[in-house]
């Protein structure tokens, strides 16, 4: 059984490395460490160092069990491309994602340097895809570095969005995810900032995605921008499913009826 994931924009998480450490603003309130320090408290075996880097070997076979395909957000509760996870066990994660080809997987990293320095040693195969969080305006050159890699799907994770990110450059980008900080001490976000966004990403035929509002109770502010959800997907988010390919939400579908929409209850790594 995979470990499926109330995250909007995927299905299941696998987390072959725990623990991470701060690196910039979009980290002060990460969810990530309050839930490895709740799994501490709880006794789980996989965090009983808390929230410290911690490599899971166990873990790196787990996609090539799980039979139905599915998207997998790979170390929801880590990054990857944290400077003591070893170029080698990085490569051992990127085979089993290559050999597991009926999944999708989804990395986000905020390490942009370390992921352009060791993406050529990396065994890039098309169902991998390839993010970076942008939280603020003066980490917009995290995209500079995604752009080379040859990662066949590209996204941003706009999350928790603390500031205006006027005049993105989104040549090779797929996918745009938008969220607002949730949880205690939740920093605001201004409507303005996702609308400016979303132009943005439509302009340049980027699918956009909004994935919540966030604040204290992120419940309560739901996920609607402008009396609509925003559930776009990158073109090529196809599954093979039973053979054939099944299509998931495409970015041509940008008005599903909010009734065919993913609900808004998930948490994601801040
Ligand atoms: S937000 Fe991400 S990069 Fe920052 S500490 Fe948490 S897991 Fe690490």
């Amino acid at each position: 059984m995979s470990t499926a994931s109330t995250i909007e924009w995927t299905q299941s998480t696998w987390n072959p490395v725990t623990g991470c450490t701060k690196i910039s603003p979009g980290c002060k309130h990460c969810y990530a460490e309050r839930m490895a320090l709740r799994l501490q408290a709880m006794g789980q075996s996989n965090y009983t160092d808390g929230f410290k880097l911690t490599l899971q070997p166990q873990a790196v076979d787990l996609p090539l069990r799980w039979k139905k395909p599915q998207r997998i957000f790979v170390n929801s509760m880590s990054d990857l491309f944290h400077k003591d996870v070893p170029l080698a066990f990085i490569q051992q994660v990127f085979d089993v994602m290559g050999r597991a080809h009926w999944h999708q997987f989804q990395i986000l990293t905020k390490r942009a340097e370390r992921l352009a320095e060791i993406a050529s040693q990396l065994p890039w195969r098309p169902n991998i895809w390839m993010g970076v969080s942008v939280e603020r305006q003066d980490y917009t050159f995290r995209i500079d570095h995604l752009r080379q890699t040859p990662a066949q799907v590209k996204f941003l994770s706009l999350e928790p969005l603390l500031g205006p990110l006027p005049g993105l450059n989104l040549a090779g980008i797929d996918w745009a995810i938008v969220g607002g900080e949730s949880g205690p001490g939740a920093r605001p976000m201004d409507i303005a900032w996702v609308t400016d966004i979303r132009d943005q990403c439509h302009a340049a035929g980027v699918a956009f995605f909004f994935k919540q509002w966030g604040g204290v109770n992120k419940k309560r502010t739901g996920r609607e921008l402008e009396g609509r959800t925003w559930d776009e997907m990158p073109e090529r988010a196809t599954l093979e499913a039973g053979g054939s390919k099944q299509k998931m939400r495409s970015f041509e579908r940008i008005t599903t009826p909010r009734s065919f929409q993913v609900s808004s209850v998930g948490l994601g790594r801040g």
